[in-house]
């Protein structure tokens, strides 16, 4: 057979021919590799039809589906104890597409008046480019029966609100969400699957910001969507016309991370309730908002919906001397950094008001509780005393007079 020249050798081995090869072995990698290419070579034409037909399994194209984000989706769809997963490029990618997927024109969404900003921002002003009407409602004390009109699709809430730390009863709200035949979607992000399955309360589709707890070490921007196989397929005809997916290296990352994900998640909700109780009881602490406490109103929800002891990482803390003694709070620590963000391995600080709900206007921050006053915690995973130790000291530098 001709020899080829160095540039085609260059080119070609080590691709396709290899990977068959290795295909036989009788050993596997004990990690799933990243798949990092963009598409699929065939056997032929009719292999492509095969594929098609369902007759054959294959990949072709990444956009349309690849190895690590189907492994990823198995590992979220089983921790939801839903059908099926699908990953997406950001937590906003994942939560924008599946809500397009199921309004239109003329349609009306009921949501939760307290919800990360963006999500907010999108229901608020996006959806109105397209005739898409919503109501905001108090999901914790109303019932959404008298919300709901003729062409109303959807409920979107989320397990525990940013930054309020609330906890709608995810039961009820199906309950009279299908009487009327509308979708339940829950935005899980807070609590993730170790804690709160809304699934298994009646939740229709449960979303994520994975770049949060899934994620879990401040490394990748991504989201995930966990629902019926119905479902997931009119969500992923989607994805796959706006191209929203996750690369294979982040889905990797996230697999990794999964790995750990119950053990973190014990430990962020262990420290997160030690630093609550330290905070409620300090004298230049006007409240503490984490629904693990006994005295959050959320408290007895929590023992019906929660993993038992579970809270999550998350808490917010309004501080007596308001919005100075705040911005003094987040100067004088020192181990604790000021991080738009949350649920990485270390605790950082936030200011909702300037961060994740800046996009609210001041009038309707305040009305719902959201003040200048206002710190938000993700505790990390750290020894809980030296995050106690670093809290108390930077109160009483800071936050002097
Ligand atoms: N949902 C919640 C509760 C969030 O906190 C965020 C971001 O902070 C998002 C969704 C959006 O996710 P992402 O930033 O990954 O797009």
């Amino acid at each position: 057979m001709h020899e080829k020249n160095l540039e085609t050798q260059l080119i070609h081995i080590g691709n396709g021919q290899f990977q068959k090869k290795i295909n036989k072995s009788v050993t596997v990698p004990e990690t799933l590799p990243i798949y990092l290419t963009s598409a699929y070579a065939l056997e032929d034409v009719s292999s492509l039809d095969e594929i098609h037909a369902n007759s054959a399994e294959g990949y072709l194209y990444s956009r349309d589906a690849a190895p690590n984000a189907d492994a990823v989706s198995e590992i979220i769809a089983k921790a939801d104890q839903g059908e099926r997963g699908l990953l997406f490029a950001s937590g906003m990618a994942a939560i924008t597409t599946t809500i397009l997927s199921f309004v239109q024109t003329g349609d009306h969404i009921i949501a939760s008046s307290v919800l990360y900003g963006g999500v907010y921002s999108y229901l608020s002003n996006e959806l109105a480019r397209f005739g898409v009407e919503v109501s905001f409602a108090d999901l914790i004390n109303e019932d959404i029966t008298p919300r709901i009109k003729p062409n109303t699709k959807l409920v979107y809430t989320e397990t525990i609100s940013n930054p309020l730390m609330e906890v709608p009863d995810i039961s009820r709200i199906s309950k009279e969400a299908h009487a009327h035949g509308l979708l339940v979607l829950v935005d899980n992000t807070f609590a993730t699957p170790v804690i709160a399955k809304p699934i298994l309360l009646g939740a229709d589709i449960v979303l994520y910001s994975a770049t949060k707890y899934l994620g879990g070490h401040s490394d990748i921007v991504a989201g995930v969507v966990v629902a019926s196989g119905e479902l997931i397929s009119k969500i992923k005809r989607l994805q796959i016309l706006y191209g929203s997916i996750l690369s294979p290296h982040d889905c990797w990352l996230l697999a990794r991370s999964l790995r750990t994900l119950a053990l973190r998640i014990k430990k962020h909700s262990e420290n997160a309730l030690a630093v609550a109780q330290f905070l409620e009881s300090h004298p230049k602490v006007e409240k503490v908002f984490y629904p693990g406490l006994i005295s959050s109103p959320s408290y007895e929800l929590t023992q019906r919906q929660f993993t038992k002891g579970y809270s999550g990482g998350m808490l917010s803390v309004n501080l007596k001397g308001g919005e100075k003694a705040a911005l003094a709070l987040v100067k004088a620590m020192d181990m604790i950094p000021f991080v738009p963000s949350l649920a990485g391995t270390s605790t950082t600080v936030s200011y909702p008001v300037k961060t994740s709900h800046r996009l609210y206007s001041k009038n309707e921050r305040e009305k719902l509780g959201i003040t200048d006053g206002q710190l938000r915690f993700s505790v990390g995973l750290e020894d809980s005393c030296d995050i106690i130790n670093e809290i108390a000291t930077s109160l009483d530098d800071g936050t002097n007079p």
